[in-house]
C-alpha cells in the first residue's frame, strides 16, 4: 500500500514532470477549462475516468458515484449535468458502467443494505423494468453483466430526460449521449451504441421539456 505521506511525494514528482515537459501546463490549466466531454461513471477505484480514454486534466468533466446513477432527485448529478451542458457546452455526455460492478451486484440481492437501500433501489428498479429479459438468462454471471448494460442504458435515458440536455440539443445539435461499458478483465471499452435520437423520440410524449417538437436532424 502507498503510504499517506507518499501521496505528497508522488504529487511533487507528477507536478515536476508535467512542468518539465510543458512549462505552461499548469498556468494554462489554471486559466480555464474547455472539456468537450462529460463523463458519468462508477466511483469504483478500478475505473479511472481520464486514464481509460487517454484524456488530460481539462479535457473531461467528471462525475462519479456508486453504480454510475443519474437519479433525478440527486442534486449532485443534476448540478453537474446543468453546469456541463449550459456553462461548459460539452459536446458528448458519456455514462460509463463496468462489468464486475459491486454496486450492481449488491442491488441484485434481496438484502437490507442500510443507507445503500435508497441508492441501489435505482438499480433494483432497472432490474424490475427488464425483469422479463433478465429472467430468461440462466447463467448468473451473464445476467449480472446484462444488468450492468441495462443500467447504463437506463441512466442514459435519465440524462436525456433532463431539460438542459433536450434544450441544448434542440438549439445547438449537442450534446449527444453515449452508453459505455468498461470491461475490467481486458481494459477495453464497449460502446453500447445507444441511438440517441431514437431514445429522444421514444420518451417524447411525456418527457419533452423543450416546448417544441423534436428536431429532425440525424447524427
Ligand atoms: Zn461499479
Amino acid at each position: 500500500m502507498v503510504s499517506y505521506e507518499e501521496l505528497f511525494e508522488n504529487n511533487k514528482i507528477w507536478a515536476q514532470r508535467k512542468s518539465r515537459s510543458d512549462p505552461e501546463y499548469f498556468a494554462r490549466l489554471a486559466r480555464e477549462q474547455h472539456p468537450d466531454y462529460l463523463y458519468i461513471g462508477c466511483a469504483d477505484s478500478r475505473v479511472p475516468a481520464n486514464d481509460i480514454v487517454g484524456l488530460e486534466p481539462g479535457e473531461v468533466f467528471v462525475h462519479r458515484n456508486i453504480a454510475n446513477l443519474v437519479n433525478n432527485s440527486d442534486l449532485n448529478v443534476m448540478a453537474v449535468i446543468n453546469y456541463a451542458v449550459v456553462h461548459l457546452g460539452v459536446k458528448h455526455i458519456i455514462v460509463c458502467g463496468h462489468y464486475n460492478c459491486g454496486g450492481v451486484k449488491a442491488a441484485m440481492q434481496a438484502k437490507d443494505l442500510g443507507i445503500l437501500n435508497p441508492w441501489l433501489r435505482n438499480v433494483r428498479d432497472v432490474y424490475r423494468l427488464h425483469q422479463a429479459e433478465l429472467q430468461q438468462i440462466q447463467n448468473d454471471h451473464e445476467r449480472y453483466n446484462r444488468l450492468v448494460e441495462l443500467n447504463v442504458t437506463e441512466q442514459c435515458i435519465n440524462v436525456i430526460k433532463t431539460a438542459e440536455v433536450q434544450q441544448s440539443y434542440h438549439s445547438k445539435g449537442y450534446p449527444e449521449v453515449h452508453g459505455w461499458i468498461f470491461d475490467l478483465p481486458t481494459g477495453r471499452i464497449k460502446d453500447l451504441k445507444i441511438n440517441f435520437e431514437e431514445k429522444l423520440r421514444a420518451i417524447e410524449e411525456i418527457y419533452n421539456l423543450t416546448g417544441q417538437p423534436w428536431p429532425e436532424r440525424s447524427s
